[in-house]
C-alpha cells in the first residue's frame, strides 16, 4: 500500500517546525573563530552547522595558476562524514565539487580581484551538519569570513533560499521540505547594490510563483545581512574591550 504524502503545512498554516511560510530559521553568526586562518566564520543556520576559513590574499601556488592581471579565488566546500545522518564518504562528490564553484562564483563579485595580481584567497568550507540550504549558509559565513580577512568588498554576500511546499511559497527550506517539496530557489544577494550574484532552481515554478519566490527569498537574504554586520561589529567591539581593559 501507498503511504500518505507527508504535510508540510498543517491546518493552522504553519509547518513542521512551526513556522510561518514567510519565517526564516534561527540563524547565528560568529567570526574570528580560527585562529590559523585569516579570516573565518560560523554559522549556524536552523540545524546547519558550518565553518568557513579563508586564507590570504598570499602567493599563489601551483605557479600556472596565477594570473598577471587578478586574484584568484579558490573555494572548497566539503561536508563532514558525520554531516548527515547516514555516514557520508569523505571524498569529494560531484554535488561537493558543483557547489565549490557555485559558491566562489556567487563570491567573486563582490571583490576587487584586479587589486592583488598573482595572489590567491583559498576558502575552506567544512558543513559539520546539514539540514537543507547548506550552499546559502555557505555563501553568508564564507563571505563573512573573507570580510574578516580583511579584504575589501563591494559588498557583503548574503544567501536564503526560497521554494514551494504543499503549494505554497515558503522561505528557508529546509532538509525535509527541500526532499518533499515541489521546487527550491537558492539567492546570493548583495542587499546595498541590490544585485543576485546566484539564482538556481530545483523543480517547478509557474512565473507568478517564481517571482514570489525571488522576492521571499531576498526579504530573507535582507533580514540575515543585519546579523551578518552585526557579527562583525561584535569582533571588533570585543577588541576595543580588550585594549580599554589594558
Ligand atoms: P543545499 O544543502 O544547498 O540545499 P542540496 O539541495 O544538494 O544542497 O542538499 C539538500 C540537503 O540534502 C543538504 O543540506 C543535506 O541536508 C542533504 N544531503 C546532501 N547530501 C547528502 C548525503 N550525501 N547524505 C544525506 N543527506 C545529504
Amino acid at each position: 500500500m501507498n503511504e500518505k504524502p507527508k504535510k508540510l503545512i498543517n491546518k493552522k498554516g504553519l509547518r513542521l517546525d512551526g513556522r510561518k511560510p514567510d519565517e526564516l530559521r534561527p540563524v547565528k553568526l560568529k567570526v574570528g573563530i580560527l585562529p590559523n586562518a585569516d579570516g573565518s566564520a560560523y554559522i549556524e543556520h536552523g540545524k546547519n552547522k558550518i565553518l568557513a576559513g579563508a586564507f590570504g590574499p598570499r602567493e599563489m601556488h601551483p605557479k600556472h595558476l596565477q594570473r598577471a592581471d587578478r586574484m584568484v579565488l579558490r573555494c572548497r566546500y566539503h561536508m563532514a562524514p558525520f554531516s548527515v545522518p547516514e555516514r557520508k564518504s569523505p571524498a569529494p562528490s560531484r554535488r561537493e565539487n558543483e557547489l565549490s564553484k557555485v559558491i566562489r562564483d556567487a563570491l567573486l563579485p563582490s571583490l576587487f580581484v584586479e587589486n592583488y595580481p598573482r595572489t590567491g584567497v583559498d576558502l575552506y568550507i567544512e558543513v559539520l551538519q546539514a539540514d537543507g540550504g547548506t550552499r546559502c549558509a555557505s555563501i553568508t559565513a564564507a563571505s563573512l569570513a573573507l570580510a574578516d580577512a580583511g579584504l575589501p568588498m563591494r559588498d557583503l554576500i548574503v544567501a536564503c533560499a526560497a521554494g514551494k511546499v504543499d503549494n505554497k511559497i515558503a522561505l528557508d527550506l529546509m532538509d525535509t521540505e527541500d526532499k518533499i517539496g515541489a521546487a527550491d530557489v537558492p539567492v546570493a544577494y548583495m542587499p546595498n547594490l541590490n544585485a543576485v550574484t546566484l539564482l538556481q532552481m530545483d523543480g517547478k515554478l509557474s512565473p507568478k510563483e517564481f517571482d514570489e519566490a525571488i522576492k521571499m527569498a531576498i526579504e530573507g537574504c535582507k533580514k540575515i545581512y543585519d546579523i551578518q554586520k552585526e557579527a562583525l561589529k561584535t569582533k571588533y567591539k570585543i577588541i576595543e574591550q580588550e585594549e580599554v581593559e589594558e
